[in-house]
């Protein structure tokens, strides 16, 4: 076997298969392997023909079908396997060659892995890929990090098989060192979880307060589809709510089991949000909702308690109520946005990886899960500011935003007043009035923690910190 080869992929499951698709339809010669054979021979008659294949069954066939430098993308489980896998291609690898890991490693394990193959002189390239089995075919949004020298050599073929946002620009930049593309990828999910949950909670006052079926609740989504909501999330939830069941004629979402399973990058979000200190109470809720909705005991035990039943308002008034839930999601998805953006910017300064947040933006236009006509407006708003604190400092989200407010705020009483849960929404207003809040009740809680802790205190109208002598045997 020659080398031949200017890219591996090595794990032919979903993504693997498919991303190794991608780069043979681009022209690249594309060798693949994966640790059961049967999967390579399975890619190669069933999609030989679609371009310049060659299939590896060992580990030393597939390095040595590779040119120099060497990329291989790695495609396989996240976690163990992944470190299986180095440690098996490693040895086989010389100075200069490149380890693309583009499974949903945790940017830790990224950032070790890393230092460990820098070690030998490999270039290890921790990358997201973002937009699942059709992403990884047409053109998914790529998040890689390590070296930049690595990225000098993978950038253009990456580019080449990356998804194109409506102006044309590919969705991959090099995010920064070591686990900064994973980082990236994690928090994209992490705001992919709020997204989801917010749409959920427009769609369950929609069906409990305005009284809409699920097929008109998929008009109400592919109306705001059309506006500032438009986005890949909203478009599938149309789909889904106007699906019917085959084997019963009913709705399909009143026939699935309500809850929701999750594979644990938005619980890494919340996680890595705390050690950082970053509020990002959105993803958080989100990932608890999911939580809770899967314990079955808890609920089963909760059914009895007391609480006002959902009273459908009158056919007049359902319309102009469901302008207000859209109002309530915008400003909602604002701010999840915001904290996700905030924590990567915390995580940037802290790991010293230079991200650049307009890029990332930039990349999350398309093939991604969150891709949505939104991605424009925040790149505006880093293109005009790329210091932006917050981009709730951003003047024209700052104006949607209160432009917004009267009715998400009329949403969320109502939903409280009917018994309606809407984490994702309140902790969105709650963190917009956190922030707006001229006096926060922080300064009686420092009290108090001066009072049992001696923690002491900073004061309003002179440096230093203080203790007072509280009164009383403690
Ligand atoms: P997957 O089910 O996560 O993993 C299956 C692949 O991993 C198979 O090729 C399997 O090989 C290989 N594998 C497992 N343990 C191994 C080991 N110890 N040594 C060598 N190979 C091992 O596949 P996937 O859904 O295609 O995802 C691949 C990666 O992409 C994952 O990290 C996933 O988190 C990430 N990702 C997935 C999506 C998605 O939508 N599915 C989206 C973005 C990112 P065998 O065939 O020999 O079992």
């Amino acid at each position: 076997m020659g080398t031949t080869a200017q890219i591996g992929v090595t794990g032919l499951a979903v993504m693997g298969r498919n991303l190794a698709r991608n780069f043979a339809r681009n022209g690249y010669t594309v060798a693949v392997h994966n640790r059961t054979v049967a999967r390579t021979r399975a890619l190669i008659e069933e999609f030989g023909g679609e371009g310049d294949f060659v299939a590896a069954e060992t580990a030393e066939e597939f390095v040595a079908a590779l040119e120099r430098p060497r990329r291989l993308v790695v495609m396989v489980k996240a976690g163990e396997p992944t470190d299986a896998v180095i440690a098996e291609f490693a040895p086989l690898l010389e100075p200069g060659d490149m380890i693309v890991d583009g499974g949903n490693a945790h940017f830790a394990d990224t950032r070790r892995r890393e230092r460990e193959l820098r070690e030998r002189g490999v270039h290890f390239v921790g990358t997201g890929v973002s937009g699942g089995e059709e992403g990884a075919l047409h053109g998914p949004s790529i998040m890689p990090g390590g070296s930049a020298e690595s990225y000098e050599s993978l950038g253009p073929m990456l580019e080449r098989i990356s998804a194109k946002a409506d102006d044309g620009a590919p969705c991959v930049t090099h995010v920064g060192p070591d686990g900064a593309g994973h980082f990236v990828k994690m928090v994209h999910n992490g705001i992919e979880y709020a997204d989801m949950q917010l749409i959920g909670e427009a769609y369950q006052l929609l069906r409990d307060v305005a009284g809409y079926t699920p097929a008109r609740i998929a008009d109400v989504f592919r109306r705001w589809n059309t506006g500032r909501l438009d986005s890949y999330l909203i478009e599938i939830t149309a789909e889904v709510l106007s699906h019917v069941d085959a084997a019963t004629g009913k709705p399909f979402v009143d026939v699935v089991l309500d809850r929701a399973e999750q594979k644990g990058t938005g619980r890494w979000t919340v996680q890595i949000a705390l050690d950082l200190g970053v509020p990002v109470s959105g993803i958080a809720e989100a990932v608890f909702a999911r939580s809770l909705s899967g314990h079955a005991d808890l609920r089963s035990a909760a059914r009895g308690l007391p609480g006002p039943t959902p009273r459908t308002l009158p056919e007049a008034e359902a319309a102009a109520f469901a302008d207000r839930v859209e109002q309530a999601l915008y400003a909602s998805k604002i701010v999840s946005y915001t904290q996700g953006f905030h924590q990567i910017a915390a995580a940037s300064a802290e790991y010293d990886w230079g991200v650049d947040a307009g890029a990332v933006a930039r990349i999350w236009r398309g093939g991604c899960i969150i891709r949505a006509a939104f991605l424009d407006r925040i790149t505006a708003a880093y293109e005009a500011d790329p210091g932006l604190v917050s981009l709730l400092s951003d003047r024209d989200f700052a104006d949607e935003i209160g432009a917004a407010q009267d009715d998400w705020r009329a949403v969320l009483a109502a939903a409280t007043t009917q018994g309606v849960p809407t984490p994702g929404f309140a902790a969105a207003l709650a963190y917009y009035d956190g922030l707006r809040t001229d006096r926060s009740p922080a300064a009686l809680i420092q009290g108090q923690r001066d009072y049992f802790g001696a923690h002491t205190y900073r004061r309003t109208d002179g440096e230093g910190t203080f203790h007072t002598l509280w009164g009383g045997d403690r």
